[in-house]
């Protein structure tokens, strides 16, 4: 057990979607300015082992780590927020702790004893969250617990962390996130679901140090008081966090409450006080004062839920934030494009973005799109299944390969243009086997991948089973389809360029995945740039000839 390192468990309380994930990386980003090593870990509630085989409507995006991991999307937050990887070790879900409780029950790891959520289970997650502090790697290691303070699903980790205070003493620390609700008829701020949520962890043997307070109006001193007073907590640990224009701006207003210096105080964490978060308030500076608009379109089949696409949306501010530019995201149903006027939904378009996904629903529309965004010159990002649904639409309507398609959809297309992996072929189990986390990718000399880049190899995250089909490489490179990516070991061609295309780019890779505040992706900073491009000579075409 490490000696050095601190933990800070977030809880929420009243309602769930307060936002423990950026309160979370808000602090860390602090603790982090003042010179601390910090990760954060996510406990997930459900019984699924991850979150790889969920529909995206359930929980939103899956991201993927660089060592594979499928995981909750607050480790997206995280990773932006901190500039910092993550790994499989930071999302562990109900499902985990319970596989490996069985299997090591199977193995008769426990010696004869019956197997209890007390002290098997409680076990198993204190040491997946002991296991992040090991090594004195980390100086903090912040572990948000998932779902809301009084659900059955919650209750081992609620247990298991009473237990590490029991176990660690003043290294522990907790913080509660709940919400100030603001009666619009009598004009009030209203404390008591703060104080039963309180009550209710209190119960399970917790005493919040601090209470983060969601609130759509500033907290008063008096009102401040009395949270404290019911509540238990010093006035100073009772911190208002107001709605913000921005999820970026929160690390900014927990500095002004002062959620850091109590948080260091109570931890005996002695680090830089006179911090200045140079780089991102640069970033905030260009998000809140830009320059010029673009309209991007971003096509998916999840668009109703948009955190389904939410590393795209945020890559897109940090790239647009680069540029002064704002970055204006027309979310657009892909089935609209199979069956709706396309000129009318995408002839304003700057830029389109065909999203990642699985599956045939709405896929014609996807290839509609990358059929309108070739003919139109507009700039074009595919990413994964876009990249894939540009293959097959290349395929289809400037090669002439009649009924192209990706054996994922149509698997007895006479031509197979996406087809599965060898290695995939002989999988039975949906969960966790795709093509997963990072590889190196070689970049070809005069691309445009090249120029974004400005390097010969790259590294960039995978989630797919689905590959372009290399008997196909001649008819492409042909018609003018440059492959500027590849994976050398496995000869996966990983990204598509059109050489007779101001920016048609597709990428089997997830470049979304690696973007963060003061680290822009350059593939997103380059495509936004394409995109002001083509709004300012748009623009300069006479109103006659542009109608
Ligand atoms: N469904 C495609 C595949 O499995 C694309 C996956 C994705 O877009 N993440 O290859």
């Amino acid at each position: 057990m490490s000696s050095k390192t601190k933990y800070i468990f977030v809880t929420g309380g009243v309602t769930s979607s307060l936002g423990k994930g950026i309160i979370s990386a808000s602090l860390a980003k602090l603790l982090q300015a003042r010179g601390f090593s910090v990760t954060i870990q996510k406990l997930d509630p459900y019984i699924n082992v991850d979150p790889g085989t969920l529909n995206p409507y359930e929980h939103g995006e899956c991201y993927v780590t660089d060592d594979g991991a499928e995981t909750d999307l607050d480790l997206g937050h995280y990773e932006r927020f901190l500039n910092v990887a993550t790994s499989q070790d930071n999302n562990v879900t109900t499902g985990r702790i319970y596989q490996s409780v069985i299997n090591r029950e199977r193995r008769g790891d426990y010696l004869g004893k019956t197997v209890q959520v007390i002290p098997h289970i409680t076990n198993e997650i204190k040491e997946h969250v002991l296991e992040l502090g090991k090594d004195d790697t980390y100086d903090v290691v912040i572990t948000e617990i998932g779902g809301t303070v009084g659900d059955i699903e919650s209750l081992p980790f609620i247990e298991s962390i009473r237990q590490l205070k029991w176990d660690l003493g003043e290294k522990v620390l907790f913080i509660h996130l709940t919400l100030i609700p603001y009666l619009s008829t009598s004009g009030e701020l209203k404390t008591k679901p703060t104080q039963h949520s309180v009550k209710t962890l209190l119960e399970y043997g917790i005493q919040p140090d601090i209470l983060v307070c969601r609130t759509e109006h500033h907290l008063a001193d008096d009102l401040r008081k009395k949270i404290a007073l019911f509540c238990n907590v010093e006035q100073k640990c009772v911190i208002e966090s107001i709605d913000a224009k921005s999820i970026y701006e929160v690390p900014l207003l927990m500095q002004q409450e002062k959620l850091d210096v109590v948080v260091c105080e109570k931890l005996k964490l002695e680090g830089n006080e006179n911090y200045e978060l140079k780089k991102w308030n640069k970033f905030l500076k260009n998000l809140f004062e830009p320059k010029k608009t673009i309209d991007i379109a971003l096509i998916g089949k999840y668009v109703e839920l948009k955190d389904s696409y939410i590393s795209i949306a945020e890559s897109l501010i940090h790239a647009g934030a680069k540029n002064k530019t704002k970055v204006n995201i027309n979310w657009i149903h892909s089935s609209k494009l199979e069956d709706e006027d396309i000129h009318q939904l995408l002839s304003k378009m700057n830029g389109i973005i065909v999203a990642p996904g699985f599956g045939s629903r709405a896929v014609e529309g996807k290839i509609n799109a990358v059929k309108y965004a070739r003919e139109n010159n507009i700039p074009f990002l595919g990413i994964c299944l876009g990249m894939q649904c540009a293959v097959v639409e290349f395929a289809r309507n400037v090669i002439g390969l009649d009924g192209a398609h990706s054996t994922e959809i149509d698997p007895d297309s006479n031509h197979p243009v996406i087809s599965m992996m060898e290695e995939q072929k002989k999988l039975k189990n949906l969960g966790g086997t795709m093509r997963l986390g990072a590889y190196d990718c070689h970049v070809k000399e005069n691309s445009l991948l090249h120029d974004v880049y400005e390097k010969d190899i790259i590294s960039e995250r995978h989630r797919h089973r689905f590959e372009f089909n290399n008997v196909y490489i001649d008819d492409f490179e042909k018609h003018g389809i440059v492959f500027s990516g590849k994976n050398i070991k496995n000869n996966l061609m990983e990204t598509i360029e059109y050489s007779q295309h101001p920016w048609f780019v597709g990428v089997q890779y997830h470049p979304e995945y690696k973007s963060t505040v003061v680290n822009p992706h350059p593939l997103f900073i380059n495509f936004v740039k394409a995109g002001l491009k083509h709004h300012d000579k748009t623009l300069a075409i006479p109103a006659s000839i542009n109608s």
